[in-house]
């Protein structure tokens, strides 16, 4: 099995789960006064240092969420007011746009959609332009697309909008773990994350704040008052745990993870150009993840490929869309037809692909598209 979607899901860090596991095995709620509670109190603590390490932040700027998808919510129902405009782009994560779209739903005319290019980029150009007329408000552009890799440049984005006085969120679900993260260099007021996808569980992820932000107190969740008010229920030790050492493996081995994690990934791109010329490789080549490719077989439905080769685990278009019979709207808003967008196929790679697992993929997928060809062209015929 060669296992390619660590956009969708990473494998656990065995650090992560040796943590997982051993916290599970212990009770206390990290609200208690007694010793139980305290020291799960104090292990979440580790894990708010450990997670500021890798972003460099302070701890007291984190706050535990149940992922990505909530932190997202929490940042754009919080940072957007009725009046400013909050700006974004097509391509980001259905858990920002449909947020985006929701919290605007009553004055359209604040949602402001950047345009991407043919190559993914966001057209930052334009962010100037939207603030010649507008003030405050909030930008929300993702640091890398989970469908092509494609990094949004954050520096450029907080030199057009910070005169404006606007607030600026990034999702940075899939760069957090895999390229270095550091949000005073960034200049980003809000970051969204998900523990799954640098090697720690699901159902746990963050949302940064950066102190002294002025945002509206608007959790989503009210009751018990935990996480200093912005997110009430009670702490998910054990997998904010998993989260915290998760990132402290991660932080340890970026620059080379990442560096060999991108060997890989070109690996793969060339041994399937090779053997298969006409397949396109989609997104800005020099300006994206290490692990990520977006690959076009043109001509060939990307489902049927998949399913002729059970033994590799990759995904067409997002996993989040999957089942859903409407094509990426990511490669749409790059400009790919219907017809290319679902004769895509997006490989993610990470911190514990092998060799091996390359070799295997490419073969495989060279002798799954060769077959799904012939047997379209014996249909046809
Ligand atoms: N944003 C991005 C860019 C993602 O890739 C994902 C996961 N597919 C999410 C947000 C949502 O993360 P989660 O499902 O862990 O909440």
């Amino acid at each position: 099995m060669s296992y390619l979607d660590y956009n969708a899901t990473a494998p656990i860090r065995p650090e992560a789960a040796a943590a997982v596991i051993e916290a599970m095995q212990s009770v206390g709620n990290a609200s208690s006064m007694h010793q139980p509670g305290r020291q799960a109190a104090h292990r979440v603590d580790l894990a708010r240092r450990q997670l500021a390490g890798l972003l460099n932040c302070s701890p007291g700027e984190i706050i535990f969420t149940s992922g990505a998808t909530e932190a997202n919510n929490l940042a754009l129902r919080s940072a957007y007011t009725p009046g400013n405009s909050l700006v974004t782009s097509p391509a980001e994560h259905p858990a920002v746009l449909e947020t985006a779209r929701m919290v605007t739903a009553e004055r359209p005319e604040d949602l402001v959609l950047l345009q991407v290019g043919s190559d993914g980029l966001v057209d930052l150009n334009a962010l100037e332009q939207v603030f010649v007329t507008r003030s405050g408000g909030v930008v929300s552009l993702m640091g890398a697309n989970n469908e092509t890799g494609v990094l949004t440049d954050l520096r450029v984005v907080a030199k057009a909008v910070r005169e404006a006085g606007a607030l600026i969120h990034t999702d940075a679900t899939q760069i957090v773990g895999r390229l270095p993260v550091d949000v005073a260099e960034l200049d980003v007021d809000l970051l969204s994350l998900s523990a799954h996808k640098f090697g720690g569980p699901q159902g746990v992820g963050a949302l940064y704040v950066r102190r002294g932000t002025p945002l509206p107190h608007r959790p989503l969740l009210v009751g018990g008052g935990q996480e200093r008010g912005w997110r009430a229920g009670t702490l998910n030790v054990a997998g904010i745990i998993g989260l915290g050492a998760a990132a402290d493996a991660a932080r340890r081995n970026l620059g080379e993870e990442a560096e060999r994690v991108a060997a890989l990934r070109d690996r793969l791109e060339r041994l399937l150009t090779l053997a298969l010329p006409d397949c396109r490789l989609n997104g800005r080549r020099d300006q994206r993840l290490p692990g990520v490719t977006s690959i076009t077989f043109p001509g060939v439905p990307a489902d049927a490929v998949l399913a002729a080769m059970p033994d590799v685990a990759a995904s067409e278009g997002s996993a989040c869309a999957s089942g859903a019979p409407t094509p990426s709207h990511v490669l749409l808003a790059m400009g790919l037809s219907r017809e290319a967008a679902d004769s895509t196929i997006r490989f993610s790679l990470g911190y514990a692909t092998t060799d091996a697992e390359i070799e295997h993929a490419a073969q495989a997928v060279v002798r799954a598209v060769t077959q799904v060809r012939s047997s379209l062209a014996e249909a046809d015929g």
